[in-house]
């Protein structure tokens, strides 16, 4: 199970459509997570699990995930959870626009 966020900042930069979590298939080796590509200067969903995280759309690999997919996550748990995306929602982050520290996402809807 997934959901779904979007990013917005003061100056009018709005990201929509990012997916977090994972699909109704819950494929192993799969989470999706908001990334910020530095080639693209977008945020991305893509697989933080995967051995080499990869933009899905220029397929580079400069990109960061906006919050660290381990936090929040217990030692015996095989993937991450919801609650590793709790900081996607309490912190502030880069704006690709303007480049302050003012883009918040928030939850916009399931994804399955
Ligand atoms: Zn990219
Ligand atoms: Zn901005």
């Amino acid at each position: 199970m997934g959901f779904v966020v979007s990013g917005r900042c003061g100056c009018g930069y709005v990201a929509e459509g990012l997916t977090v979590g994972v699909g109704m298939r819950n494929t192993p080796g799969v989470w999706l997570s908001p990334c910020l590509c530095r080639t693209c200067h977008q945020p991305v969903s893509a697989n933080v699990l995967a051995k080499t995280l990869k933009c899905p759309t220029c397929k580079g690999k400069e990109i960061m995930p906006f919050v660290d997919p381990e936090s929040g996550k217990d030692e015996d748990e095989a993937f991450p959870d919801c609650r590793a995306s709790e900081p996607l929602f309490e912190d502030r982050f880069a704006c690709p626009a303007c480049g302050k520290k003012s883009l918040r996402f928030s939850f916009t809807g399931m994804w399955d």
